[in-house]
């Protein structure tokens, strides 16, 4: 069914405000909404009447309805109204091909006006108009009559429609999971609720359905899904929410293949669904291992709507021997200390100035890099260079031809241990695309990275942090890595050969962006203990922690897998936005104030010494 099918009637309209056509003339109508814009010429008022679903011309004529010419004499933009009229064709040559209704306007015998607005504190009928974000967020409600607003919440809409309707016709259950819970950790602090009835007790809020949805396969559902909603305390950074929305989903007696093979389908039925017109650059979707998209984009979530590959140029740097002897010290330290010479082309960019240059010096050191070396080749194929004099003429020439540089491009080389020459230039790779729009912007770029390490070793707390997910699977090939240890075992050890596992874990990235994330899971509480204590859990931390879990691995638990999409983050790509900000209704800002509903507040007094609490401090500000 779609809106020129539906029914809309009721007592105030027999019609929305998108629906009339040339076919409608000489009907009589009824139409509701806000008013957009009014041109007063006296004997005539016209009114551009708004609802959801478009814009109709309204025309009031004195002579034809004196009463309804005297309301419309009152209007102001933004006051509610319905009108009744006739449908009329508009004279020829004043039709408006730019409105679906163009074609038509409502020449008015009755206007009732239902409600009057003040001033809005900024235009609602002008989409390109820049407004403060304080100011939308503070009136929301007027922000979301904005076409641009209403448009990205009714794709978000029609997304999470498309989403459900994929899960129900292959067999998944949706469950509600509850949000008053204990923990279930994704690594940022837990929002607690105070319980009223056990006083000194607490709810956590979940960071993800995670544990439960577990639970749901060990309950036998087989197959889950859930728009979840999760709360993340973190500290302000990057475009983060409190509280997010994730499409969760498990399935039962899978493997990597099956969870992947079904997400992909999913996605691709739902883009096409949701953006029709928007080209997938590559089906099935590309999929890289995470030491391959570390070697060749420098980042676990590459954007792969364009080249600009990472080149190890170590081959041109060392002797036959495998010693470093560039000649230019900096490269030979790299090598010598098991560190990495990487480089990126920038196409074009050899008529950058000094300062451009030294631009992206800084711009490299800002990433974390010692400094960033340069070779530009210029238009007749000689080589302006930081780093020439050391190389030496062939070596430079060898180390150019090696990167892929042609004439016009600008080489730009780090040389650091493996982890941020690899962080560095997947920034710069990103920044200079960006920069040089090498990314076609409606092209939607998806792709699947797997085999993440399991763990990162957390020097601090002497333990082996999980990178991904607690719960997440060894690969099969690596579960001996997990069960021998290279010292005692109560010691852990950054020589563990646990340091060596790969995670049955996928990510699903999309134009630079992790859209989500999942795992194939241990389901043997044996291993899983294995994998806690790796991560420095003490028998007692397990169960306080995951005891409901390893209980219930007792008692027959399936092999099971699933993932986790950022519905917020997907729809804010979809419709190209840069923050998830502007796909959601009422979201909160980077200190996580909703500015509309002045949240957090103080509590209503009573409300502390009813949960058996005191506020002790710091001051409030
Ligand atoms: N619970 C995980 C997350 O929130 C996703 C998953 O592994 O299914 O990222």
């Amino acid at each position: 069914m779609t809106d020129s099918t539906r029914s809309f009637a009721t007592p105030y309209r027999s019609h929305t405000c998108g629906q009339l056509r040339a076919g409608d003339a000489g009907i009589a109508a009824r139409l509701a909404g806000w008013v957009h814009r009014r041109r007063d010429h006296g004997q005539l008022i016209f009114l551009d009447l708004r609802d959801r679903y478009g814009l109709t011309q309204i025309v009031v004529d004195a002579t034809e309805a004196p009463e309804a010419h005297a309301v419309a004499s009152r209007l102001r933009n933004e006051f509610v109204v319905s009108v009744a009229g006739t449908v009329a064709p508009r004279l020829a040559g004043s039709e408006n091909a730019r409105m679906a209704t163009g074609a038509i306007e409502l020449r008015a015998t009755e206007v009732d006006l239902l409600s009057e607005a003040r001033t809005p504190p900024f235009y609602i009928n002008e989409p390109d108009a820049p407004i403060d974000e304080a100011l939308r967020l503070r009136y929301r409600y007027l922000d979301i009559r904005r076409e641009p607003m209403q448009q990205r919440l009714l794709l978000r809409s029609r997304l999470v429609h498309a989403i459900r309707e994929v899960h129900h016709q292959q067999g998944f259950v949706e469950i509600e999971t509850p949000n008053l819970i204990r923990s279930t950790p994704e690594g940022a602090r837990d929002f607690i609720v105070p319980s009223r009835l056990k006083p000194g007790s607490v709810y956590a809020l979940p960071q993800s359905p995670q544990q439960l949805k577990q639970l749901l396969m060990v309950g036998g559902l087989d197959r889950y899904f859930q728009i979840a909603r999760c709360f993340r305390d973190e500290d302000a950074r990057g475009d983060r929410q409190p509280e997010f929305t994730q499409l969760d989903l498990e399935m039962s007696f899978v493997d990597e293949a099956a969870v992947i093979g079904f997400v992909e389908d999913l996605v691709i039925r739902v883009t096409s669904t949701v953006l029709p017109e928007r080209p997938i650059l590559q089906v099935p979707f590309p999929r890289l291992t995470f030491a391959e998209a570390i070697e060749r984009y420098g980042s676990d979530k590459p954007d792969l709507r364009f080249g600009m590959e990472l080149v190890d140029l170590a081959p041109e740097l060392t002797a036959a021997d495998g010693s470093a002897s560039s000649g230019f010290r900096v490269f030979d330290e790299a090598l010598g200390n098991g560190g990495r010479v990487k480089a990126i082309v920038a196409p074009g960019m050899a008529t950058a100035s000094r300062s451009q240059v030294d631009e992206l010096v800084e711009l490299a050191r800002s990433y974390g890099a010692k400094g960033l070396a340069w070779l530009a080749v210029e238009a007749d194929g000689t080589i302006r260079s930081s780093i020439a004099k050391f190389l030496g003429e062939a070596r430079t020439a060898a180390v150019v031809a090696r990167a892929g540089a042609q004439a016009g491009d600008l080489v730009l080389v780090v040389a650091d241990d493996p982890a941020r020459t690899a962080d560095v230039l997947g920034r710069l790779r990103t920044e200079l695309a960006a920069r040089l729009a090498l990314a076609d912007p409606k092209v939607l770029a998806y792709c699947w990275v797997t085999e993440f390490p399991m763990y990162k070793w957390d020097d601090e707390n002497r333990r082996w942090d999980a990178t991904h997910n607690p719960f997440s699977g060894v690969r099969p090939e690596d579960v001996d890595l997990l069960t021998t240890v290279s010292g005692d075992l109560s010691k852990l050890s950054p020589e563990d050969p646990a340091g060596r596992a790969r995670a049955l874990q996928y990510d699903l990235a999309m134009n630079g962006w992790e859209l989500g994330g999942g795992s194939v899971r241990i389901h043997q509480r044996d291993l899983l203990e294995r994998s806690f204590s790796l991560q420095g859990q003490t028998a007692a931390g397990m169960a306080e922690k995951f005891g409901a879990v390893l209980e219930a691995f007792e008692y027959g638990a399936p092999p099971h897998g699933g993932i986790a999409i950022g519905i917020d983050r997907w729809a804010a790509l979809l419709t190209d936005q840069a923050t998830i900000r502007e796909v959601m209704a009422f979201p909160k800002t980077q200190s996580g104030t909703d500015l509309m509903l002045d949240a957090p507040s103080v509590p209503e007094p009573g409300q502390y010494a009813e949960l058996g609490l005191r506020y002790v401090g710091p001051t409030r500000t």
